[in-house]
């Protein structure tokens, strides 16, 4: 039997995606699932590794797992263990830290004390304590206490910081694009409120090893499926023959087409990771510089993952750019707008030709999703699968 032959699945990607598909088709399905991964590393942007400095960083920016859904947690719990790590942010305006997101703390930390407390009355009021309002609606505020403090949000944490993450201006992006931090109306401090929140107890990577570990899995680094995988009226060729059973694909969906249409715009980012001979570099997991800087923000590993190591620290500083292609660059951030948009359903109206093909993950899908959002879509999709 041909080796190809020997396989009822192909997955192109080994991200969060990749994997919790191709575990749950292995495990609950009994099916033989090759995975086929570009990079020579498993995890996708979640990988993480020891540095040759002994401190465990996050290869593609910090990585904290957060979600409201207990299915995705209790799924991704079989496979790890969790340190309990509430993430905190704070904006570094000026010199002076404040928290983000925006909250009655930063409230009082920005403005006078009289003023802060008549405009907390006034949030409280309109708006109830713990709601969450988009910075975009805050500014429809007529109230002119409100729009104070609207302009003041707006133009020391979401203008510049935005400009430098997407190249726009906040009104320029999708709406949900800010609206993932929104000003809390509450005295709490974390960066995300949901129920579950952690870092993998021993690694993001440990993880992944886990849910690969399974004799129905074979995964091939250094594969890329672009070199192996052809969409041919209607057929799926694999190495030159055809294959008839089911591809997940969760690369760039414009990829798989040869960009035919042209490429689907995304940002990236360089990460400039830096080593101290110091204990703590900074008192919190992220630094957000706002106002000022290139980059948008600071991050320090041993916040985050809790490793004891005294004497030596590392940070990543986070510069993004517009995506251009070229093989050294990873498309990190679909920017979701009309017109792109349109262009990302063009794509994927051509699978509609490959039934047995199925897009999954952020770049697949061309949406901003964090991880649990592809945890949760990929365990649908094997549901699916399995019907
Ligand atoms: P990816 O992780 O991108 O995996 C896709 C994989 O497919 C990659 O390994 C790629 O090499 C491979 N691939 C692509 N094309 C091919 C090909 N032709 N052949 C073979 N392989 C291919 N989410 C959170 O929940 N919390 C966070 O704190 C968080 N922080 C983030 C910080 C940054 C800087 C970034 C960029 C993202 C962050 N995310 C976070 C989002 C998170 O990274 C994604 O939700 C998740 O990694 C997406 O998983 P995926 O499998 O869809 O994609
Ligand atoms: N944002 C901002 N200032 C901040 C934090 C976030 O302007 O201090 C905006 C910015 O547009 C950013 C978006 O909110 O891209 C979403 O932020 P998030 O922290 O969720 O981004 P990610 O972690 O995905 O990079």
């Amino acid at each position: 039997m041909k080796k190809r032959e020997m396989y009822d699945c192909l997955v192109v990607g080994c991200g969060m995606a990749g994997t919790v598909i191709a575990s749950e088709l292995a495990e609950r399905a009994g099916k033989k699932v090759l995975v086929l991964e570009m990079r020579d590393h498993i995890g996708g942007n979640a990988y993480d590794h020891l540095s040759e400095s002994g401190i465990l960083v996050h290869q593609f920016g910090p990585h904290i797992f957060h979600t409201d859904n207990k299915r995705v947690f209790d799924y991704l719990s079989r496979f790890t263990q969790w340190r309990n790590y509430s993430h905190e942010v704070v904006g570094d305006i000026n010199g002076k830290l404040i928290p983000i997101p925006f909250n009655l703390n930063s409230l009082h930390l920005a403005f006078e004390s009289s003023k802060a407390t008549r405009i907390e009355q006034k949030l409280i009021a309109i708006y109830g304590l713990a709601s969450k309002v988009p910075i975009l609606d805050l500014r429809r505020q007529p109230d002119t206490d409100l729009a104070d403090l609207a302009d003041f949000i707006y133009n020391n944490i979401f203008l510049y910081y935005t400009q430098k993450q997407w190249g726009l201006a906040p009104d320029e992006i999708d709406a949900l694009v800010t609206a993932r931090v929104p000003v809390v109306i509450s005295y709490d401090n974390r960066y995300f409120q949901d129920t579950y929140q952690g870092i993998p107890a021993q690694s993001y990577t440990s993880l992944f090893e886990y849910m690969l570990n399974h004799p129905n899995i074979e995964l091939r680094l250094n594969s890329d499926a672009r070199r192996m995988l052809r969409l041919e009226s209607g057929k799926v060729f694999f190495d030159g023959s055809p294959f008839n059973g089911t591809v997940i694909y969760s690369g760039p969906t414009d990829e798989l087409f040869d960009c035919r249409y042209g490429r689907l715009p995304y940002r990236t980012l360089d990460f400039v990771f830096e080593t101290y001979d110091i204990t703590w570099y900074q008192s919190r997991g992220t630094v957000n510089y706002p106002v000022d800087q290139e980059y948008t923000r600071i991050t320090e590993f041993k916040h985050l993952t809790g490793q004891a190591l005294d004497g030596r620290t590392t940070i990543v500083k986070e510069y993004p750019r517009a995506y251009t292609g070229a093989d050294n660059e990873t498309p990190y951030y679909p920017i979701q707008n009309p017109e792109n948009t349109t262009l990302y359903e063009r794509y994927r109206k051509l699978t509609d030709e490959f039934p047995q093909v199925h897009l999954l993950g952020r770049l697949a899908e061309y949406k901003y999703y964090n991880m649990d959002a592809i945890v949760k879509k990929a365990l649908e999709l094997a549901d699916t699968l399995m019907k």
